[in-house]
């Protein structure tokens, strides 16, 4: 895996009939950070910012946290980095985080809704985010958002900290640009109020599937159960290639499903052509792309989201054996 990973690094991410494809890192940690130009990402597509604090004994201060934003920023350099707001609750625990004691922690009181909740928190991370990217263009996204209306108090949130910024006469961002991840359903059902607010959505395809289905994504028992690949899911991430693309949104998927080959080959086929996975999967997922007639997979796909299958994934690797 990693000698074709190395091999693969410095070739272009074309599919076969020439459609060029994005493909972005996912981090969270310092260490990560190397992985950027050994797999030669094109940038950072989700970086966890709860991952720093997960692995602290104490909450880190704006100043702490500018500094950690501002190293990951230097190490990109001219490279795009999206940060994503704490995501923490649910299976993300702080040490020094009061357990709630909470029956269902997944839909529990966590990541944007705590943000809202306890805005100094929120303001504070905003504020250590913006100076790190003052002069400098910034990506910002806000994770577990279910309503239009949470989109709208943080994205209110952030001007604040804006106006404070313009205030204490430091320089903005030279870019600035709001997203949102897509991982709650009844998200999909309020684009048309919510698309006209955003820059660009990524889509969470690990938490979306266990809320479409109503399974917990770190249950064994469960494992197997939905699949990534079934007219459910594949139907939903169309709809959203669709709208995103009638509204100049910019749409990514930054879930382990675009770390796999064959379900990065069903998101391609969906229309997705922005990829953020984990380092490992560069070079397997890079081979598939370059070896892929997009302009043939997609109407194959097309064809089979209405199948009364479970999973598409049997069709689909039919159609990734008999292409190559
Ligand atoms: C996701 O839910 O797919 C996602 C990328 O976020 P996380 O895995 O950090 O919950
Ligand atoms: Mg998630």
């Amino acid at each position: 895996r990693k000698r074709e990973f190395a091999a693969t690094r410095l070739l272009d991410s074309v599919t076969r009939d020439g459609i060029p494809v994005r493909l972005m890192l996912n981090a969270g940690l310092l260490i990560d950070l190397p992985h950027l130009h050994a797999t030669g990402a094109d940038g950072i597509g989700l970086y966890r910012t709860e991952i720093p604090f997960m692995v602290r004994h104490t909450y880190p201060d704006t100043a702490i946290q500018k500094e950690t934003y501002a190293k990951v920023l230097d190490e990109a350099g001219d490279k795009p980095v999206t940060f994503r707001t704490l995501d923490v609750g649910g299976d993300k625990t702080l040490p020094y985080f009061p357990d709630l004691g909470e029956e269902n922690p997944a839909l529990g009181w966590r990541a944007i809704r705590i943000g809202l909740d306890r805005p100094a928190m929120l303001r504070k991370q905003l504020r250590a985010l913006l100076w790190a990217a003052s002069g400098r263009d910034l990506r910002l996204m806000f994770p577990m958002v279910a309503e239009v209306s949470e989109f709208i108090r943080a994205r209110r949130v952030l001007d604040l900290e804006l106006r404070r910024l313009e205030q204490d006469k430091m320089a903005p961002p030279r870019d600035l640009k709001v997203g949102v991840m897509m991982e709650v359903p009844a998200l999909l059902f309020q684009l048309d109020a919510l698309l006209p607010h955003i820059d660009f959505m990524s889509v969470g395809s690990n938490d979306l599937l266990q809320y479409l289905f109503a399974s917990d994504r770190g249950n064994p028992m469960l494992n197997n159960r939905y699949d990534l690949l079934s007219p459910a899911m594949l139907t939903v991430l169309r709809m959203l290639v669709r709208r995103c693309e009638a509204a100049g949104v910019q749409l990514s998927l930054c879930g382990e499903m675009a770390s796999r080959p064959l379900d990065a080959m069903a998101l391609l086929g969906c229309g997705f052509r922005t990829l953020s996975m984990s380092p490992g999967a560069f070079g397997e997922v890079k081979t598939m792309i370059r070896s892929l007639d997009v302009g043939v997979l997609q109407p194959f796909l097309d064809s089979l989201l209405n199948r009364q299958d479970r999973s598409l994934r049997q069709h689909l690797l039919a159609f990734a054996r008999d292409h190559g």
